[in-house]
């Protein structure tokens, strides 16, 4: 099997996904996609390198899982509708079977997600992939960070901390016992993509984000790019209930408010859409939590826990040149 084998039997003929907007897919030097009037494109890439985001020694089902996941995450937080993605491969080798793996998940995840492989680029080197995925929204609705209020509740889906355990538990920090660390070690390796509440959240939310590096550190950028401030409740930041009675609480709350890994939904929204906020989270399935208020103080983040005390981390969150 050579390359083109491989873009051939393994990329292009096992897609089932096919959009009318694409005029041409795999196979030439480039993808032509025709833009529909009224909408705006968004356009995201992440790069995944093995023992630095996953672990090379990882099933290829999960590793694929992921690639795409955390791109899907992306569109979710511009409450975008992923329709494109080009994937590069960097493989040491081409293994037919961990290729099949791989190939069936991806597939399976952008079935799921009505997302089309139109193209990408394979080439031998330490396994590393990158995916670039381009999404449609209606012109100018975006969910950009930049728009947080003074007011706007601060909200978050899902459970936070749960993918940071499971790597705390790899790295000996802490000891989860094994249904615990199912559940850690899922939200880890299959983050799910909150992308159809952030289609829903689109008429109500103001901001949005992903939660990829840490809650603290992610929401610094909402406030950052708003100039605005915000006081967090950590007691209502929804974590695994396990997890509180196992850590010390100080080990917890550096978990789940610097951990990173969530891929949940941070976003911020006026009070007046309190109602439609839980309807549209109920419509998608996906549990919200309101877990503070933004205020006008430039830059400020205050997370209180339930004795009214600040909370004081001296890591936000996580960075790659740290
Ligand atoms: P070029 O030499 O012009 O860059 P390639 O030989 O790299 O073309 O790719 C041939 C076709 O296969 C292109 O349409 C490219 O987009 C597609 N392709 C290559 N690798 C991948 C991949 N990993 N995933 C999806 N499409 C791919
Ligand atoms: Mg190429």
């Amino acid at each position: 099997m050579n390359e083109f084998n491989f873009i051939n039997s393994y990329l292009n003929n096992h897609q089932s996904v096919q959009h009318p907007e694409v005029v041409l897919g795999i196979g030439d030097d480039a993808a032509i996609v025709r833009p529909r009037l009224g909408y705006d494109w968004c356009f995201s890439t992440d790069m995944l390198i093995a023992n630095r985001h996953f672990f090379a020694h990882e099933h290829p089902a999960n590793i694929a899982h992921k690639i795409l996941a955390v791109n899907l995450s992306d569109m979710a937080a511009m409450g975008a509708t992923p329709r494109w993605i080009l994937l590069s491969a960097a493989l040491p080798e081409l293994n037919l079977s961990w290729l099949d793996e791989l190939t069936q998940t991806l597939f399976h995840l952008a079935q799921q997600h009505q997302v089309m492989l139109i193209g990408g680029d394979t080439t031998r080197g330490s396994l590393a992939f990158n995916i670039t995925i381009a999404g449609e929204l209606p012109a100018n609705q975006a969910l950009r960070r930049n728009q947080a209020k003074p007011d706007d509740d601060i909200w978050v889906s899902g459970q936070i901390g749960l993918a940071a355990a499971a790597l705390q538990h790899h790295f000996k920090q802490i000891m989860l016992p094994d249904a615990i660390l199912q559940t850690c070690e899922n939200a880890l390796l299959r983050p799910q993509p909150r992308v159809a509440l952030g289609q829903a959240l689109l008429p109500f939310a103001h901001a949005a984000i992903d939660i990829s590096d840490g809650l603290l550190q992610d929401i610094s950028h909402i406030l950052d790019a708003s100039c605005v401030g915000a006081v967090l409740h950590y007691e209502n930041i929804p974590t695994l209930p396990y997890l509180k009675q196992l850590l010390p609480e100080a080990v917890l709350q550096k978990m789940v408010l610097a951990g990173g890994d969530d891929y949940e939904l941070l976003f911020t929204a006026p009070k007046a859409h309190r109602h439609d906020i839980i309807e549209a989270a109920q419509r998608t399935n996906t549990p919200v939590s309101r877990i503070g208020t933004i205020h006008s103080q430039s830059n400020k983040c205050l997370c209180l826990d339930a004795q009214q005390q600040p909370i004081l981390l001296t890591q936000k969150g996580y960075d790659h040149f740290a």
